[in-house]
C-alpha cells in the first residue's frame, strides 16, 4: 500500500480492493483470495463484521434464521459452528464472523479504522485509486465496495437536535461501552425493527421509557427458540438439501410454502391458517403465508384485521392498542419488524407510546423533547431512525468513475447501475449489496449470488486476457428498464418505505431494490454471459471499447 497519496505509476498495489469487512465484504475477500487474486480490505470501523459490528444496541439480533443467514461456502464451518438460538443474537454474530475471518486467515489482509474517503478511476493507468482519511492510497485493479445499504444512520430534522445535554446514541452507530440504562428516563424514536428489538430489552431496566411512533407497524413475534441437538444434527445432515433450497428460493429462506391461495380456505379456516402463520418463525408471515397475500388487497386486509385483533388482545390500554394499529399500510408494505416482547411492553407501568402524527415534535432541548403536547425530560434519547438505505454510502464516499462522471450527482434522482452491482462509466468498480441488489428477504443470499458472479467474471476476465468490466449503456438501460417497469408491482409503499428511500427527508423516491428478484437477475446475467466479452462489457484496457 503507497502511503503517499499522488505518487501514481502503472504499478497497482493489489488486484482486488474490498471496501468493507461486513457479512458481503468478508466473503467478497475470501473468494477473491481463493481464486487466487491478491487482495486487501479497507474497513472503517475498528473491528469487522459490519452491520453486525456498529448495531451492537442491546437485543439486536438476526431475524432471519440464524444458519440461513451464515455463509454457506464450506460445510466445515457450517458443521464447526453451533448456533445457539434459530435468531442469533449481535454478540454471537460478531463472533462468528471473527471467527470466518480467523479460521480463513484473511484478517491480514484486512485493515480496519481505515475510512474510505475518495475512490476514482485513473483511466490512464486503467486503476482505481482510493484514499483514505488517514491518507493511505490504494492503487487497484477491480474494486469490491461491499459498504452496505444499511450503513449510513439517518437522524431526524428536529430544531435544538445539538442542544441535548444528555447521553444521545443512535442504533447503528452504537458505542462499544455498555450504556448504563438502569434507572434512567430514555426516549426512543422509531419503531422499525431495531426500536422494536430495543424497547423489549430495556423496559424493566429504565425508570421510564417513551416510544416516539411515527407510523405504527404491523410487528408480530419473531417466534425464536434455541437450536437443539437434534436440530443441529439435522441441519448438518441437510446441509446439501439447505444450500440447494436456498440457493433456488426467491426470498432465501427454508420456509415450507402455504401451498396455497388464499381461495382454497373458508373464512373460519382462514382464521386457523393466520393463527398458524402467528405462531411462525420470522419472516415464514411473509413467505408462509398465503400466495396472494402481497397481491390480493382483500386477503391482506383480512390478514390485517388478525393482527389488530392480535394488538388489542395484547395491549391492555385500548387507547395505546389503537395507535398501535397501523391504518395506511398493508402487512408487508413497510417491512415488518418480527421481534419477541414489543407489544408486550406497553402493558408495563413505566412504559409510555407518544404518537407523533397526533402530537408532532417542537424541539429537542438540553433537558428534553418538546412535542405539541407538552415537554419531557430525558437522561438518554436513541434514535432508532434507520438509515439512507441503499445509495448512503456510496454516495458518500467520493466515488468518480470514467468520464469524469461523479456517482453523489449522477445519483441525484436515484441509482442507475446494472444487476445492482456494478455501473456504466464504473469500470471495474462492483457494489454488492447496493440498490436494486436485494429482492427482499434474507439479504446475505442475495449477496452470494452477486459475489460469486463477480469472482466468476473477474476469472474469466484474466483466463482471456481482459482487464476492463464496464456494463454496456445498452445493458445497464435494459437493467434498468426491468426495475421500473416491475417496481410499481411490489408490495413496498412508495409512500412509507424506506426501499423507496421515504425516511429519509428530501431523498428522491426511487425503488431501490430488485422487484425482479433473483430470477430476473439471473436471467439477465445469463444473457450478458452468453458472449465471452460478456456483450461487449468485457475489454482490454489498451482497446478504446467504450462504445457503450
Ligand atoms: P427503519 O425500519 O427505517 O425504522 C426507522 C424508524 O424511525 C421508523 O419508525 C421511522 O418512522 C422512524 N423515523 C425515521 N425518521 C423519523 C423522523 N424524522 N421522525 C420520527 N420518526 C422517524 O430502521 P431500523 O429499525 O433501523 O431498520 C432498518 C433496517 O435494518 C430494517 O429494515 C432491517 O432490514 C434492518 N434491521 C434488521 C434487524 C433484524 O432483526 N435482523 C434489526 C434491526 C434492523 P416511519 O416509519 O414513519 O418512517
Amino acid at each position: 500500500m503507497s502511503e503517499v497519496a499522488g505518487q501514481f505509476d502503472n504499478d497497482i498495489d493489489v488486484e482486488v480492493l474490498v471496501i468493507g469487512a461486513g457479512v458481503v465484504g468478508i466473503y467478497a475477500l475470501h473468494q477473491a483470495l481463493d481464486a487466487g487474486f491478491t487482495a486487501q480490505t479497507l474497513e472503517a470501523g475498528e473491528g469487522v463484521g459490519g452491520v453486525w459490528y456498529w448495531n451492537r444496541y442491546p437485543s439486536a439480533r438476526f431475524d432471519s434464521e440464524s444458519y440461513t443467514y451464515a455463509y454457506l461456502f464450506s460445510k466445515k464451518l457450517f458443521d464447526e459452528w453451533r448456533w445457539k438460538e434459530e435468531f442469533a443474537t449481535q454478540p454471537e454474530i460478531e463472533s462468528y464472523l471473527n471467527h470466518v475471518v480467523d479460521r480463513f486467515d484473511l484478517r491480514r489482509h484486512i485493515r480496519t479504522g481505515e475510512k474510505v474517503a475518495s475512490a476514482s478511476f485513473d483511466e490512464a493507468g486503467q486503476a482505481w485509486v482510493v484514499r483514505t482519511e488517514k491518507g493511505s492510497v490504494v492503487r487497484a485493479r477491480w474494486v469490491i465496495s461491499a459498504t452496505g445499504g444499511l450503513s449510513v444512520p439517518n437522524y431526524p430534522d428536529i430544531d435544538g437536535l445539538g442542544d441535548f445535554g444528555g447521553q444521545a446514541y443512535h442504533t447503528g452507530a452504537w458505542p462499544h461501552t455498555p450504556v448504563d440504562f438502569v434507572g434512567k428516563r430514555v426516549a426512543v424514536i422509531g419503531n422499525g425493527p431495531s426500536g422494536a428489538q430495543l424497547l423489549p430489552a430495556i423496559v424493566d431496566t429504565v425508570e421510564a421509557v417513551d416510544l416516539y411512533q411515527r407510523t405504527p407497524t404491523w410487528t408480530t413475534p419473531l417466534n425464536n427458540a434455541p437450536i437443539s441437538d437434534e436440530r443441529q444434527a439435522w441441519l448438518s445432515d441437510n446441509f446439501e438439501d439447505i444450500v440447494k433450497t436456498l440457493s433456488a428460493s426467491p426470498t432465501g429462506f427454508l420456509h415450507e410454502p402455504a401451498g396455497k391461495f388464499s381461495s382454497a380456505d373458508s373464512a373460519q379456516e382462514r382464521q386457523a391458517f393466520y393463527e398458524k402463520i402467528w405462531k411462525s418463525p420470522g419472516f415464514a408471515k411473509l413467505t408462509s403465508n398465503y400466495y396472494d397475500l402481497t397481491t390480493n388487497r382483500e386477503v391482506n386486509l383480512e390478514f390485517c384485521a388478525f393482527l389488530a385483533n392480535k394488538i388489542r388482545s395484547i395491549v391492555k390500554d385500548p387507547v395505546t392498542a389503537e395507535r398501535l394499529i397501523p391504518k395506511d399500510h398493508l402487512f408487508g408494505a413497510k417491512r415488518p419488524p418480527f421481534v419477541t416482547g414489543y407489544f408486550e411492553s406497553f402493558n408495563k407501568p413505566n412504559a409510555s407510546l407518544i404518537s407523533l402524527r397526533e402530537t408532532p415534535f417542537v424541539r429537542v432541548d438540553a433537558t428534553g423533547i418538546e412535542t405539541t403536547e407538552r415537554h419531557r425530560d430525558y437522561d438518554i434519547i436513541v434514535f432508532a431512525t434507520g438509515f439512507d438505505f441503499g445509495t448512503g454510502a456510496l454516495t458518500r464516499m467520493g466515488i468518480r468513475g470514467r468520464e469524469d462522471l461523479d456517482l453523489s450527482t449522477d445519483w441525484e434522482d436515484g441509482p442507475s447501475d446494472f444487476a445492482g452491482f456494478s455501473a456504466h462509466l464504473l469500470p471495474n468498480f462492483f457494489f454488492p449489496g447496493g440498490p436494486h441488489g436485494a429482492g427482499g428477504g434474507n439479504y446475505p443470499r442475495y449477496s452470494q449470488d452477486q459475489i460469486d458472479w463477480i469472482t466468476k467474471t473477474l476469472i474469466h476476465a484474466r483466463d482471456h486476457g481482459y482487464d476492463v468490466f464496464e456494463p454496456t449503456a445498452a445493458q445497464q438501460d435494459q437493467w434498468m428498464t426491468m426495475i421500473e417497469t416491475l417496481a410499481p408491482q411490489s408490495i413496498f409503499s412508495a409512500e412509507h418505505s424506506h426501499y423507496y428511500g421515504a425516511n429519509v427527508e428530501g431523498k428522491v423516491r426511487k425503488f431501490l431494490l430488485n422487484p425482479g428478484g433473483r430470477a430476473k437477475l439471473h436471467e439477465m446475467l445469463d444473457e450478458m454471459t452468453s458472449t465471452e466479452d460478456f456483450g461487449g462489457a468485457l475489454s482490454r484496457a489498451n482497446e478504446t471499447a467504450h462504445a457503450g
